[in-house]
């Protein structure tokens, strides 16, 4: 029915904004320095894009909600397209060409100042085979001096090129029409950015089970480019990863990677840690050491999840080295210890030999789409009211509560606020979350049920 194929459908929209991902994207590329991420801070009217005076420090496509005389749509800031680029800008490169091939128009930035460079040029070609709308901006026109300046680009053949510098402000207006006018309304480019920024995740769980050979895994050997977050110390730091067609923001990886380099034993990822990056994620996924008897930490870390709130996906890692009586045992263990999550997605992995590790992200988006659903009121209700009727609460003392009606009084995760006549038993209330999964699923949230009575 109709609700359940909301639920399942992977990348629904969120919470009451459905439309969201139909925004049309526009991706800002360009050489470094030519000002990309200035004019970004300058289309957004605000100090959020980071501004890197260190040549060569790298940052990924980061995705911004931009508005112009009225018109929503993305904004994607790339790092420095360089042609030729070897290691981490070839990285960077690349992430430029993504950005283009996710874009529903680029601004292509030039430094007006320096001229057309044979990098440019390159970048011109590429734009040229992706096929897509591109305004050309010469960025730097700071006065009336400079504006030749930008007329020789008309010699890249992009045609017009808008005179703009970004620092101050001037021409952004007129660019930003051009680009309006060929930007279709609902983007062709669907998905690709989530309303408010890539998905967050977190990755959780006890040392050692295996969270950095993971991470190291899903982002490929030299692909990581580390995401300075504005405002902050350079220490909590963020890693955008791109995973099945889409970024993932996976927070707060510096802990995980500096174990890399730290002595065995010590649990530097520790609890306070593990709970700030719950607390800033969407999602959590928590690894467990198959191989080990299921401990008393990875229980509570999962518990941290669900207090939290957070939606959750087990990954049971080092499957490589199981044999099958460790499995038979594996599996006892997680119906006596995690039989309060039955709910989570599971996925076996090996962050070592890659196993499964492509399974992940169908799981993270079942449990995201059952974080961000709600059960529309009327549903809801009728369901409530067959399950009272076929199942009414025990009588207590000659008494007998009364289901009057219920609510979603949230999403992310689903909170349900129920109305009752009388004092509703704990017993009950479990009953009437198991019949709410039951019925609707959440696979991968935790669900939430308070009762109010009602005079
Ligand atoms: P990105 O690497 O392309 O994102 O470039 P940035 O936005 O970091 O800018 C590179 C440098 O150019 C910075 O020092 C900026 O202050 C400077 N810059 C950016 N836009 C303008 C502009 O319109 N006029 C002038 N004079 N400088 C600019
Ligand atoms: P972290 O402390 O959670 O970040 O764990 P690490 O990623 O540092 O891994 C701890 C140890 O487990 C390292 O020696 C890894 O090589 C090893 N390891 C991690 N994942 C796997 C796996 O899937 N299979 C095997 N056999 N070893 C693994």
């Amino acid at each position: 029915d109709e609700d359940r194929a909301l639920l399942s459908g992977a990348g629904a929209g969120r919470d009451g904004d459905e439309a969201a991902e139909a925004r049309p994207v526009v991706a800002v590329v360009g050489r470094p320095n030519v000002g990309k991420s200035t004019l970004v801070n300058r289309i957004l009217g605000r100090r959020e894009a980071v501004v890197e005076d260190v040549p060569g420090v790298t940052r990924d496509r980061v995705a911004y909600d931009a508005e112009w005389t009225g018109r929503d749509f993305t904004l994607v800031d790339t790092g420095g397209w360089e042609v030729d680029a070897t290691g981490i800008h070839l990285r960077v490169a690349e992430q430029a060409e993504v950005a283009v091939e996710l874009a529903d128009a680029v601004l292509f930035v030039v430094d007006a100042t320096v001229g057309a460079t044979d990098t440019d040029e390159a970048v011109v070609k590429l734009l040229r085979k992706s096929g897509k709308p591109v305004v050309l901006i010469a960025n730097k026109v700071d006065d009336n001096r400079t504006e030749a300046d930008a007329a020789m680009l008309w010699s890249l053949g992009l045609g017009q090129p808008y005179p703009v510098s970004a620092m101050h402000g001037r021409g952004t207006g007129d660019a930003l029409d051009a680009v309006l006018a060929v930007l279709p309304d609902e983007s062709n480019v669907n998905g690709a950015y989530p309303r408010g920024g890539p998905r967050r995740i977190a990755l959780v769980g006890r040392p050692n089970v295996g969270k950095s050979s993971l991470l190291n895994k899903l982002a490929g050997e030299e692909r990581v480019v580390v995401d300075n977050v504005a405002g902050t110390t350079r220490d909590p730091v963020d890693e955008m990863i791109e995973l099945g067609g889409k970024v993932w923001r996976f927070v707060d990886t510096a802990g995980i990677r500096r174990r890399v380099h730290q002595t065995r034993g010590a649990d530097f990822y520790s609890s306070l840690r593990t709970q700030t990056a719950i607390e800033k994620a969407e999602v959590a996924v928590v690894l467990i050491d198959a191989e080990e008897s299921i401990a008393e930490q990875d229980i509570r870390v999962v518990q941290q999840i669900v207090d939290a709130g957070r939606a959750l996906v087990v990954a049971y890692n080092k499957w490589d080295l199981l044999d099958e009586e460790r499995r038979y045992y594996l599996e006892r263990e997680i119906e006596r210890e995690l039989v309060q999550i039955t709910w989570a997605p599971r996925v076996n992995i090996s962050a070592m030999t890659g196993r499964h590790t492509d399974r992940l992200v169908p799981a993270l988006e079942t449990a995201l789409a059952s974080w961000d659903y709600r059960v529309p009121t009327g549903r809801l209700n009728a369901f409530l009211g067959e399950v009272a009727s076929s199942h009414p609460h025990p009588v207590r003392s000659g008494k007998q509560p009364r289901i009057l009606f219920a609510t979603q009084a949230s999403t992310r995760p689903p909170r349900f606020v129920v109305f009752a006549s009388g004092f509703i038993e704990a017993g009950y209330r479990r009953f009437l979350e198991r019949r709410l999964r039951e019925e609707f699923g959440f696979e991968g949230t935790p669900i939430e049920l308070s009762v109010r009575v009602r005079e």
